[in-house]
């Protein structure tokens, strides 16, 4: 029997998406699983085709951008972004809501000079503040922000919108959870194992004229400019199978509606959650404003903290997975991705009633 899981990454798939990886595993295509087939087979070079048109298809991409699938996760780009963007003896600006964008700080600050243009560490409930109060730098080469806490379940509403230099976003947890104005930005990146696909690949969807600026020491791996020039599809060998999923998934995607359906899901799974955190008289809680709460990513904390354990075993016992916060964070974190069913949510509000009824 197949559980909900709510883990934050590697996260659910669609149903429909790993029947049809069952069903063809053995022989995908030229009597070969996709995981035998090279990257520089035509079959192959087809289907990364394909994904590109899917992926520009579902989040209307600019042609002026050029999309990458890259080995390395999220975490790779915090270093890729500097080394190609940041000149010795320039400044980036970073804004830190979370875990996730102080780590991309911390590994940018390694290659030049970083500017925190605001944080929201201090006070809890956590907000977002406004734009209008960023400490941004005149001449920055980049403003990095994290669109979504993973882990942390803080996420921007809008698009912040900064005329000083190139924004670049980190949209690991909720690309493809709704539409997105691409030219807006400079570069987004997106690891695969949140919304995307299994873990394995990151999705790169960078401005072309931010490309070919990488400093002389940049290892060859980590320099956009050699990945656009690349015999398509790629620089070296590809994990082909994630590539496969990914590309199950964006059709899935586009079979169910696109993303202002999966737009319009995730609000209604997620309002379904906070009305159950908020109407619980504290039992349990959120330490997020109402006004930034993730769509995505619920963490949430009980009254009686000794009583979290016994919440997260006999959660799993009933079949909701992977409910456990973040090891430096501590409490209950649900990620209710795109693949994540209303059902499994209605699942999770029916076995929290039950829980604080007899243990409240
Ligand atoms: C998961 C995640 C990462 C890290 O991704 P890796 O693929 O493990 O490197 C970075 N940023 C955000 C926002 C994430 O959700």
């Amino acid at each position: 029997m197949r559980t909900y899981n709510f883990s934050a990454g590697p996260a659910m798939l669609p149903l429909p998406v790993l029947e049809q990886a069952q069903a063809e595993l053995l022989t995908w295509q030229d009597g070969m699983s996709v995981m035998e087939v090279t990257h520089r087979s035509a079959a192959f070079k087809a289907l990364a085709e394909q994904t590109e048109t899917l992926l520009r298809e579902l989040l209307n991409i600019p042609l002026q951008y050029k999309i990458f699938l890259l080995p390395g996760g999220a975490t790779s780009q915090f270093s890729m972004v500097p080394l190609n963007l940041l000149p010795v003896g320039k400044t980036a600006d970073y804004v830190i809501t979370g875990f996730w964008s102080e780590q991309a700080m911390l590994e940018a600050k390694r290659y030049g000079m970083i500017n925190i243009a605001t944080s929201n560490q201090n006070e809890i409930p956590f907000d977002i503040p406004a734009v209008s109060s960023w400490q941004l730098t005149k001449d920055a080469e980049y403003v990095h922000y994290t669109d979504n806490e993973t882990i942390d379940g803080i996420e921007f509403r809008a698009t912040p919108v900064i005329s000083n230099a190139p924004l670049v976003s980190d949209m690991s947890s909720n690309l493809l959870t709704k539409p997105i104005d691409v030219s807006q930005y400079g570069i987004i990146y997106a690891c695969a194992q949140k919304n995307l696909g299994p873990a394995g690949l990151t999705i790169v969807i960078i401005r072309k004229d931010l490309i070919g600026h990488a400093r002389a020491d940049t290892p060859g791996m980590f320099n956009y400019a050699n990945h656009l020039n690349a015999a398509p599809p790629c620089l070296n060998t590809a994990p082909t199978f994630i590539w496969y999923m990914i590309g199950l998934v964006l059709a899935w995607v586009k079979n169910e509606g696109g993303v202002t359906v999966m737009a319009e899901r995730n609000q209604q799974k997620a309002d379904l959650l906070y009305n159950a955190i908020d109407q619980s008289n504290g039992f349990y809680h959120s330490k997020v404003c109402a006004n930034v709460r993730s769509r995505v990513n619920v963490p949430f904390f009980l009254l009686k903290p000794d009583l979290e354990d016994i919440f997260l075993e006999e959660a799993a016992r009933v079949g909701l997975m992977n409910l456990a916060g973040h090891r430096q964070r501590g409490g209950v974190r649900a990620s209710i991705y795109n693949a994540m069913p209303l059902a499994g949510v209605k699942a999770l509000v029916a076995f929290m009633q039950e829980f604080e009824r007899v243990k409240g």
